[in-house]
């Protein structure tokens, strides 16, 4: 898995946020190349959505530089925004809205004007343009929710825990789609707590703690470069996980209603 560009499209330096007395975010610098799954990883409370939504500019941050394709948030958070596509929780929908409604809807609030059925069909929902969000699966909504983020044509979408709660089957037609949106030029920032995702679909991770990013590299080079410091993992690791076997068992296909 490897990025397809090389230029940084995303310049992080020394950022800080303080809530009162507590500094959430401890100055902090990194880049994501223009391409890239980028993901970031951390504890409850390591500061990653903090970090997130500055770079979103739906909030403030105390001091640092923040510069996503050439543009700073300082000068220019309505420039940033017009370029990324930030995913809603699937709470902010309409539940009794149907999925062309729904899009419709958010054409007026970008000012856009993408065809329903063209967004639809690029997150395979298609056949769910009259059904109401409500009635769709975890998995299809969740689908749903990144079709929006792309609805502006952004550069750089942020998806925070695209998978989370969802059955093996749906994450992995998840992680399909993300590899697609990148395939199709436009940079991915993710939040998980699933390693395994990371492992699989991140072309670098930076972790995060106490609100500093203490590693940030390939995942594979950090495993590489865990078992040359002698590290002895708990359990045997075998060539296949359980989930292997559960997919192999019960198959791809998308169980949905
Ligand atoms: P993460 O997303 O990694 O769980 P957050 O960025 O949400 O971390 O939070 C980082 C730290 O900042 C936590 O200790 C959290 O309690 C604190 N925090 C987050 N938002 C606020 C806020 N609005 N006011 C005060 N403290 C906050």
């Amino acid at each position: 898995m490897t990025a397809t560009g090389n230029q940084e499209i995303i310049q992080v330096r020394n950022l800080v946020k303080r809530y009162g007395d507590f500094e959430a975010v401890r100055g902090i610098s990194f880049e994501v190349k223009e391409g890239e799954i980028f993901g970031l990883l951390g504890p409850n409370g390591a500061g990653k959505s903090t970090t997130l939504e500055i770079m979103e500019t739906l909030r403030s941050k105390t001091s640092g530089e923040v510069i996503i394709d050439g543009i700073s948030v300082d000068e220019n958070p309505q420039g940033i925004k017009r370029i990324i596509g930030v995913q809603l929780q699937t709470s902010g929908f309409y539940p009794g809205l149907t999925l062309t409604e729904s899009i419709r809807l958010f054409n007026g609030l970008y000012n856009t004007s993408v065809d329903p059925k063209e967004l639809l069909s690029r997150v395979n929902l298609e056949d769910k343009a009259r059904n109401r969000f409500r009635d769709l699966s975890g998995g299809q909504q969740q689908r749903f929710a990144i079709a929006i983020t792309l609805i502006n044509r952004p550069k750089v979408v942020f998806l925070d825990e695209p998978t989370t709660g969802l059955d093996p089957q749906a994450r992995r037609n998840l992680w399909e789609l993300i590899r697609d949106i990148r395939q199709q030029g436009t940079t991915v920032i993710l939040t998980t707590h699933y390693m395994d995702e990371a492992e699989v679909l991140c072309d670098r991770v930076a972790i995060m703690d106490g609100g500093r990013i203490i590693a940030i590299d390939p995942p594979a080079l950090m495993i590489d470069q865990l078992m040359a410091s002698g590290f002895t993992p708990e359990k045997e690791v075998r060539g296949a996980s359980l989930e292997d076997v559960f997919i192999r068992l019960t198959g791809h296909a998308l169980r949905e209603a």
